[in-house]
């Protein structure tokens, strides 16, 4: 049976720090499903997620295994649909543990099947931040050194 991971997020934009969970998670699993979700709580985006999308299909163009998709239902739900057993994050600090720890919590009670599994970030990916992406982006500051394409 084919390991299939989503890993699960934002991406407002995808990061250095996203692509490195990722391109690790391959050696775990055969398949990852890069999934954007339509967050309620951060409904406006900066980034369209239109614009995600491909920008991620540009970065892994010449690996098969990793797939892009969008969503919006419960993280549990759509990887019942779509064969994945495991949800896959990364984890910079406490802040992120402790937000990590109860979402991953609530998902094992809504699909007992899904895994989550937690990749420290690299330490030269452990200051990158969507949010400051977005912030230097903003006042028309540099970004093309913490994503992995070109805007
Ligand atoms: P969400 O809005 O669901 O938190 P994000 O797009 O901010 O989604 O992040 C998706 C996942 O990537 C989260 O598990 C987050 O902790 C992780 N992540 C974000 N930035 C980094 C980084 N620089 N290194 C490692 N993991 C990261």
């Amino acid at each position: 049976m084919k390991r299939i991971a989503i890993f699960p997020g934002s991406f407002d934009p995808f990061t250095k720090g996203h692509q490195d969970i990722v391109l690790r998670g391959l050696t775990l699993f055969d398949e990852i499903i890069v999934a954007i979700g339509y967050n309620s709580a951060k409904s406006q985006r900066y980034f369209p997620i239109e614009f995600m999308v491909e920008k991620i299909g540009e970065t892994f163009k010449n690996e098969p295994r990793i797939t892009v998709q969008t969503f919006s239902e419960l993280t549990a739900e759509f990887a019942k649909r779509n064969g994945a057993r495991y949800l896959l994050r990364g984890l910079r600090n406490t802040t992120d543990f402790e937000y990590e720890n109860s979402i991953a919590q609530v998902n094992r009670q809504l699909n007992p099947e899904l895994e989550s599994v937690f990749l420290i970030t690299s330490p030269a990916f452990a200051a990158i931040s969507s949010s400051i992406i977005r912030e230097v982006h903003r006042y028309n500051g540099d970004v093309s050194s913490l994503i992995p394409y070109k805007i």
